[in-house]
């Protein structure tokens, strides 16, 4: 099967940790996806000649055609969001996608009250469901909440609003402690709490970011009654459930 490659055509710097980038198919065929889907990029090899695969959410507007768009933060010491940065423009990347089997499934969301949920960065991923065509005719009964920490720049709330401007709910926004803070989760459920009130149970939901915050939100949503198969999850990371500390009987 031959390669299937993307090339980066534009990058701007919008904030000091993180980074949009414009890529469209080297082929020049149109780049066809669901808002909310993610593609994986191939960024290189590492010193041990295994290759760099990262997956990143689609920030632009299904309905747009090509380019589309992710945003990238900048790790520090990660692997791919260090050589993203200094990708040229012309550069071309293999790729695969786009992912997202949840999103993309046509019967998802169902009628009825959609919450769209993320931490830190999955922002990009609900900026693409709040932008899809799917979502463009029950924006009335969807409400968007994004959990951040104070010290988050990944995107500025005015960086958001020009990337949101087509859309009239813009997500209610929420400090929550650091990503390593005990009260962290806690913190986010009350506030989810707050939002849900009494008698509010979303019939769809999705979520993404911290893996930790949204095990603990979804199965709060199922405990007020949303079932489990109408909730999408995107861990961004905290990908997989921290084990239990090993208890020592002897
Ligand atoms: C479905 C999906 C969609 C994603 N979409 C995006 C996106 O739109 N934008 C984006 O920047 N990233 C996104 N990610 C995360 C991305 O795939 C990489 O994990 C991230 O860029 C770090 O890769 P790296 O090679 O630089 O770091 P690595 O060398 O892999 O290591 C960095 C460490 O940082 C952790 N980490 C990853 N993201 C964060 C974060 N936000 N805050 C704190 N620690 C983190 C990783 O779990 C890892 O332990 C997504 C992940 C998934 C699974």
């Amino acid at each position: 099967m031959s390669q299937k490659l993307l090339k980066l055509i534009h990058k701007e710097n919008v904030s000091p940790s993180s980074d949009i980038y414009h890529f469209e198919r080297s082929d020049g065929s149109n780049f066809e996806f669901v808002g909310g889907q993610y593609v994986i990029l191939n960024t290189g090899n590492d010193e041990d000649g295994k290759s760099i695969k990262r997956a990143y959410s689609i920030l632009s507007s299904d309905s747009k055609k090509d380019p589309f768009q992710i945003c990238v933060k900048r790790l520090g010491t990660g692997k791919a969001s260090s050589i993203l940065p200094e990708l040229k423009l012309g550069s071309e990347l293999e790729y695969s996608g786009p992912w997202g089997k949840f999103v993309g499934d046509p019967t998802w969301p169902s009628p009825g009250f959609s919450l769209i949920l993320a931490t830190d960065t999955g922002i990009t991923s609900l900026a693409g469901l709040l932008l899809s065509k799917k979502f463009s005719g029950r924006l009335d009964s969807t409400t968007a909440v994004w959990f951040k920490t104070k010290e988050e720049d990944f995107l500025s709330e005015n960086e958001l609003r020009k990337i949101l401007k087509s859309v009239p709910n813009f997500p209610s926004i929420f400090q929550i402690p650091p990503i390593s803070a005990s009260d962290r989760v806690s913190t986010v459920l009350e506030i989810l709490k707050s939002i849900l009130g009494d008698c509010t149970v979303p019939d769809n939901a999705f979520l993404s970011g911290d893996g930790n915050v949204l095990r603990e939100v979804r199965s709060e949503l199922i405990r007020l009654g949303t079932l489990e198969s109408r909730i999408g999850m995107e861990a961004f990371f905290h990908t997989q459930k921290n084990p239990s500390p090993v208890i020592s009987l002897g």
